[in-house]
């Protein structure tokens, strides 16, 4: 079975949405296999990030995601990478279909960075980078 990243971001956490993002993974049938709730070191987030560094939002971006504690879970389940992207709809939180957690939670209060609540890995590939990055002794 495919595993994934799941970040609850810190507006997520701010909003107290732990609980409903976690209760629509869970409603869907995706497993929760490794929950952590921690701030996070700056490195680790711009190790994260690292494809968008030089960007103008990548500053912001590192910002925001060290303004607060984040929880970060390993999700597992057939597919669970693209059901988990479903799930969480389009990075622009206006874009996103209601329906989804970004188009029914998210509200973009974001000045230069897009708060939208979730982060979940792209690809099988950025899953095994971002799992070993967030929880090394489990990969
Ligand atoms: P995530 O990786 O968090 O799931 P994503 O894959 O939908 O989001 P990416 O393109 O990887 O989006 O961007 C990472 C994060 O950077 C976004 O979730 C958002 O918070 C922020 N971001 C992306 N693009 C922009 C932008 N053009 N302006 C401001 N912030 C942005």
């Amino acid at each position: 079975v495919e595993r994934s990243l799941v970040l609850v971001k810190p507006d997520g956490v701010r909003r107290a949405l732990i609980g409903e993002i976690i209760r629509r993974i869970e409603a869907k049938g995706i497993r929760v296999v490794a929950l952590d709730f921690r701030a996070l070191p700056r490195e680790l987030v711009e190790e994260h990030y690292a494809e968008h560094e030089g960007k103008p939002f990548f500053e912001p971006l590192v910002s925001f995601m060290t303004s607060g504690p984040v929880v970060s879970m390993i999700i597992e389940g057939h597919r669970c990478i693209e059901a988990f992207r479903l799930l969480a709809g389009a990075t622009d939180p206006v874009k996103a279909a209601p329906g989804t957690i970004r188009g029914d939670l998210a509200t973009d209060i974001g000045t230069t960075v897009v708060q939208n609540l979730v982060h979940g890995s792209d690809s099988p590939v950025s899953a095994e980078r971002e799992i070993k990055l967030f929880f090394p002794q489990e990969s």
